[in-house]
C-alpha cells in the first residue's frame, strides 16, 4: 500500500509552492507537492508550438534581491540574460539603459505634452526618489536566503548597516500607499498624460508599487530557454533532494482536524503541516471545519468572510503570434520587452465608467455596442509586447519571430460574453483589432506576416491556475486588504486560522508578483521548520 503520510504537503505548484517545497526538501522533510496542471510553474511557465517558444505568464523576471539569492541558496545554476525594456508612445521609442534613461523618459513625455512640462518634472522627481528607496529595499541579497549563522561577514558588513536605512525607507514607502491615479491627479492636470503614465498598472495600484516600475525595468532578466526554466529548475531540485511532485491532481477537500486532504481522484493524504500556495478563496471554500474547536472555527469564519468579500485583481488578455519575419526587423525598433501605447490620448473612462456601464446593463447592450467599445479600448490601450527570440534566439525557428502581446482585461466582461454564447467570436474580434492597431503603428510589417495566432483570455488564466477572477497578481487593490500588505510584517503573511496550515504566494501578501511569491514560499517553509522544532 502507498504511504500517503507526509511531513509537509504543499498545494499549488506555482513559483511559491515550488520554493516552499524545495526548501523543505532540503531540510530532509518528507514532502509532497500537489499541482493540478500537468506541469508545475503556474504563472511562471513556458510552452512551445511549432518550434516557437512562448511564456504563458510573466514575461521576464525582476530579481528584487530575492530570485537570484534564492537560486544561490538552493545551489541552482540557472543561465540568465538581461531583458532590456523599451517604452514607446506613437512613433517615439525609448530604450531603457540605465538610471539616466529617466531623463529621456521625461523628454519623451514633454514631446507629447509640452504644456505639462513642470508637472512632468514633478512626477519624474517622485520616480527618482522612489528609485532611491528601491536601491535600499533591494540593495542587499534578501537575508532570508542567507545562512546567517555561518555568514557573519554578511551580517556585519551588509545586514546591520542596511537595517536602519531599510526601516527609514519602509516608513517613507508606507506613506506612498495612495492609489497612483489619485497621486497623479494631485500633480498632473492633463488626464491623457495621467493615463499614459499609469494605464498599464492595475486599478488603484499603490503609488510606490506603480512608480517603482522604472527601477524594475532595469532589473529584468530572462532565463535562457524561457521564463519557465525557473520553475523547471526548482522542480528538478525538489526531485534531487528527494521530494515528491504529483501533477495532474487537484486538491478538493481539507480536513484540518484529522490533518488530511483529499484529491479529485478521492485519494486521501495525511500531513503534519500543510502549505496552501494557491487561490485563497478555494482554501476557505474547501476547508471542512466542523470538528475544530469553537474559537478556531470563529477565527476561521471571520477570515473567510473577509476573503469572500474581496475580489481578485485584474486579469490580462494575451495574444500569441507566430510571424514569418526575422527577429532583426523587430529588434531594430524595440527591445524584446516593450511597453507600447499607440495613442497619446489615453484610455480615459474606457476601462472604467464606460466598462462598468456595459457590465451593469449587459442584457440590454447589443453585440455591436460591445464591439464599438472594444474598438476604442484597443486603440487607446497600452500593450506589453514580448519577443522571446530577441532575448534568446534559439526560441524561434530561423528567420521567424514569436510575439506575445498583452493588456489588462476584465474577467467579468469575458464571462458575460461567454454566458451569452459568443466568446470565440469576441476573442477573434480582439485578436484582429490588436494586430490592426500594432501594424498601423509600431510594427507595420506584422499584418501580412502572421502565420498563426491564438490567445489566452482572463477565462483561460482562471481555468489554468484556478485563480479567482483570473487575477494574475492576487488581490484587487482595495481599501481593506484581506491579507498583510506591509513589507516589515511580511513574515506574518503566511499564517492562516487553521492549525498547521500556512499560506504562500500571490494571495498571501499584497502587492505580489514573482519575487513576493517566492519570499512567502520561503517564509512558509521557515515557519513549518520552526513548528516542527517547537
Ligand atoms: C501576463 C503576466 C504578466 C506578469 N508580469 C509580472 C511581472 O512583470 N512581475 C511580477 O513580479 N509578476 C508578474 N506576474 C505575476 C506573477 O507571475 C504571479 O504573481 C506569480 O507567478 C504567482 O505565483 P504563485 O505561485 O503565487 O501562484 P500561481 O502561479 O497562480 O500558482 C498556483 C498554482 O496552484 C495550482 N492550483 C490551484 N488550485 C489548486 C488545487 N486545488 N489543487 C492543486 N493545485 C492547485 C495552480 O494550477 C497553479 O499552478 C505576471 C503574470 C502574468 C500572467
Amino acid at each position: 500500500m502507498l504511504d500517503n503520510t507526509f511531513d509537509t504537503i504543499i498545494v499549488g505548484g506555482g513559483i511559491a509552492g515550488l520554493t516552499a517545497t524545495a526548501f523543505l526538501a532540503r531540510e530532509g522533510q518528507k514532502v509532497l507537492l500537489i499541482e493540478k496542471n500537468r506541469e508545475p510553474g503556474g504563472l511562471v511557465n513556458s510552452f512551445s508550438r511549432n518550434g516557437f517558444h512562448f511564456d504563458a505568464g510573466v514575461r521576464a523576471l525582476e530579481d528584487a534581491g530575492i530570485i537570484l539569492p534564492m537560486l544561490k541558496d538552493l545551489n541552482i545554476d540557472l543561465e540568465v540574460v538581461k531583458s532590456p525594456v523599451s517604452l514607446g508612445i506613437e512613433n517615439e521609442i525609448l530604450h531603457i539603459e540605465n538610471i539616466e534613461s529617466l531623463s529621456k523618459y521625461s523628454d519623451l513625455l514633454k514631446k507629447f505634452y509640452p504644456e505639462s512640462s513642470g508637472e512632468i518634472d514633478q512626477v519624474i522627481k517622485t520616480i527618482r526618489k522612489i528609485m532611491k528607496y528601491m536601491d535600499v529595499l533591494y540593495g542587499i541579497e534578501n537575508p532570508l536566503f542567507k545562512d546567517l549563522k555561518r555568514d557573519t561577514s554578511f551580517i556585519f558588513r551588509k545586514l546591520l548597516p542596511w537595517m536602519p536605512r531599510f526601516l527609514f525607507t519602509v516608513g517613507k514607502i508606507n506613506r506612498m500607499q495612495l492609489p497612483v491615479e489619485d497621486y497623479l491627479k494631485s500633480v498632473v492636470k492633463n488626464p491623457s498624460l495621467r493615463d499614459i503614465i499609469a494605464q498599464h498598472f492595475f486599478k488603484n495600484t499603490p503609488t510606490f508599487f506603480a512608480l517603482s516600475y522604472f527601477s524594475l525595468y532595469l532589473d529584468y532578466f530572462y532565463p535562457k530557454g524561457g521564463v519557465g526554466k525557473l520553475s523547471e529548475s526548482l522542480k528538478d531540485k525538489i526531485l534531487e533532494l528527494g521530494g515528491e511532485v504529483k501533477t495532474g491532481t487537484m486538491v478538493t477537500e481539507i480536513t484540518p482536524d484529522s490533518k488530511s486532504i483529499t484529491d479529485d481522484k478521492n485519494i486521501t493524504y495525511k500531513y503534519k503541516n500543510l502549505v496552501w500556495a494557491a487561490d485563497l478563496k478555494t482554501l476557505y471554500r474547501i476547508a471542512e471545519t466542523e470538528n475544530l474547536p469553537p474559537e478556531v472555527k470563529a477565527n476561521f469564519q471571520k477570515a473567510k468572510t473577509k476573503i469572500e468579500n474581496s475580489k481578485g485583481g485584474e486579469s490580462v488578455f494575451t495574444l500569441f503570434l507566430q510571424v514569418d519575419e526575422p527577429l532583426e526587423s523587430f529588434g531594430k525598433i524595440a527591445n524584446g520587452h516593450f511597453f507600447y501605447t499607440p495613442s497619446r490620448q489615453g484610455l480615459g473612462e474606457t476601462h472604467r465608467q464606460e466598462l462598468y456601464d456595459i457590465l451593469g446593463n449587459f442584457s440590454n447592450i447589443s453585440k455591436q455596442q460591445v464591439l464599438t467599445w472594444l474598438d476604442k479600448f484597443i486603440k487607446l490601450n497600452t500593450f506589453e509586447i514580448s519577443i522571446p527570440g530577441l532575448k534568446d534566439k534559439t526560441l524561434v525557428p530561423p528567420g521567424k519571430t514569436g510575439m506575445i502581446i498583452s493588456f489588462l482585461a476584465d474577467y467579468e466582461l469575458f464571462k458575460k460574453i461567454q454566458d451569452e454564447g459568443w466568446l470565440q467570436e469576441f476573442i477573434a474580434e480582439v485578436e484582429h483589432r490588436v494586430i490592426e492597431v500594432i501594424s498601423a503603428s509600431v510594427f507595420p510589417m506584422l499584418k501580412d506576416k502572421v502565420i498563426d495566432r491564438f490567445s489566452f483570455s482572463p477565462l483561460s488564466y482562471h481555468n489554468r491556475t484556478a485563480s479567482s477572477q483570473g487575477a494574475i497578481v492576487g488581490w484587487e487593490f482595495q481599501k481593506e486588504m484581506p491579507v498583510i500588505n506591509k513589507i516589515q510584517i511580511a513574515d506574518r503573511s503566511v499564517y492562516t486560522p487553521l492549525p498547521s496550515v500556512y499560506q504562500a504566494g500571490q494571495w498571501a501578501y499584497s502587492p505580489a508578483g514573482v519575487p513576493m511569491s517566492i519570499l512567502t514560499g520561503k517564509i512558509a517553509a521557515n515557519r513549518v521548520v520552526k513548528s516542527n522544532k517547537g
